[in-house]
């Protein structure tokens, strides 16, 4: 079979490998969609991805169909069209029965595609735990909006989760590319009476604005944290999401951040220290927390993200505009999420 790899630094490229073969309770994958994530551009491009092999096949968003599974797997059959979360943890261990499942073996381990094991850019791929990883695609679910679940919409949301969004709260998302257009979703969803949404190209401020942004702050357009605070009547904000810029975006966001809140991470971060401004941390005394970590994953999350779906609660499909139809295309998604043409939101390959 086919798969796109990490040939080296900065060079994806085919290679042609085995089908994966199943455990007892695995399912091998058959890929009927397939997205290209920034975080595979980060390990692609970026020092982060050095430890990699040079013939590791990348991704991890994707659904298929299944191919094949292991003889204890008892919810899934061949021929079954299932959405596979970016996440698939060995739920066995000792942290993930305390709820870390995203480090469940160490450091990012809930990952295992990219991380450990060949990931979703090729025409099969292995899930490991398949009954507790895998989710049935629902009907009046399409492929499209699935696909923006396994990964974006479970990070963004995870982000207003973590933020611990309120009734009523005013809160900031720094960055509006797909991660932050569910941050804002999920911000809207949690009952957020406000959201100013950070960010400055206009297809993506137009649809920040359908996901329930209530003002738009245009980084490029003036100081943030100014901007911010003359919005909120120099009151700041009861949370923040960090889904876009670098380090010294932790260092805005914690400033706009009321003492004894909360800010969420879920920028991959590549540089080496982070610098925090104590002043607007009440001296180190402001009750403030800082969160950041890898989206959830596993059946169940995939499960209560497909309900809203299905309910028409949010339309996570809408942030694909740039659509490929054959495998082959594969690469010129991943290109264009590293090229970043300015109206792209984010890019997918529909094969059926
Ligand atoms: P994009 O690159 O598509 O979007 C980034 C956004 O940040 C854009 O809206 C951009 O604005 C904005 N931005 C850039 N600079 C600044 C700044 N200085 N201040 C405020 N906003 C700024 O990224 P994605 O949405 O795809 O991903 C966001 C991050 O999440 C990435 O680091 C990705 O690797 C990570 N990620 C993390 C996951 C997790 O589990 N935690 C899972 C998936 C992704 P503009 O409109 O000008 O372009
Ligand atoms: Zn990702």
């Amino acid at each position: 079979m086919k798969g796109l790899a990490r040939t080296g630094r900065g060079a994806p490229g085919w290679v042609e490998k085995e089908k994966p073969v199943a455990g007892p309770r695995d399912a091998i994958i058959r890929a009927i969609a397939i997205a290209p994530c920034n975080s595979d551009v980060h390990l692609i491009w970026g020092e982060m991805g050095n430890f990699l092999p040079g013939d590791r096949i990348m991704g991890h968003e994707a659904l298929g169909v299944v191919d094949s599974v292991g003889n204890e797997v008892r919810d899934f059959k061949v021929g079954d069209r299932v959405v596979v979360p970016a996440i698939t943890p060995d739920w066995s261990t000792v942290p993930s029965q305390q709820g870390i499942h995203q480090h469940c073996n160490g450091p990012l381990t809930g990952m295992p595609f990219d991380m450990l094991k060949d990931g979703t850019f090729a025409e099969y791929f292995h899930v490991n735990d398949a009954d507790a990883n895998l989710a049935h695609l629902p009907d009046g679910v399409t492929v499209e909006q699935a696909l923006m679940v396994v990964d974006m919409m479970t990070t963004g949301f995870y982000g207003a989760e973590m933020a611990d969004v309120k009734l009523g709260d005013t809160v900031a998302v720094f960055g509006i590319g797909p991660v932050g257009q569910m941050a804002v979703a999920g911000a809207h969803l949690l009952g957020a009476a406000r959201i100013l949404a950070v960010g400055s190209r206009p297809n993506l401020v137009e649809l920040a604005r359908e996901y329930g942004a209530t003002d738009i702050v245009d980084y490029r357009k003036g100081d943030t944290v100014r901007q911010i605070m003359d919005l909120t009547d120099g009151q700041g904000v009861d949370a923040v999401v960090v889904a876009g810029g670098n380090a010294s975006t932790i260092g805005e966001g914690l400033t706009v951040l009321k003492n004894g809140h909360t800010l969420a991470n879920l920028n991959v971060m590549e540089e080496a220290t982070l610098p925090i401004p104590l002043g607007p941390m009440a001296f180190g005394l402001g009750g403030k927390t800082i969160r950041g970590d890898l989206c959830p994953g596993g059946r169940a999350r995939m499960e209560k993200l497909l309900a809203l779906v299905k309910a028409g609660r949010i339309d996570p499909g809408k942030l694909i505009n740039y659509r490929y139809t054959t495998f082959e295309d594969l690469l010129s998604a991943l290109m264009v999420m590293h090229d970043k043409p300015k109206d792209l939101i984010k890019s997918a390959v529909i094969l059926e």
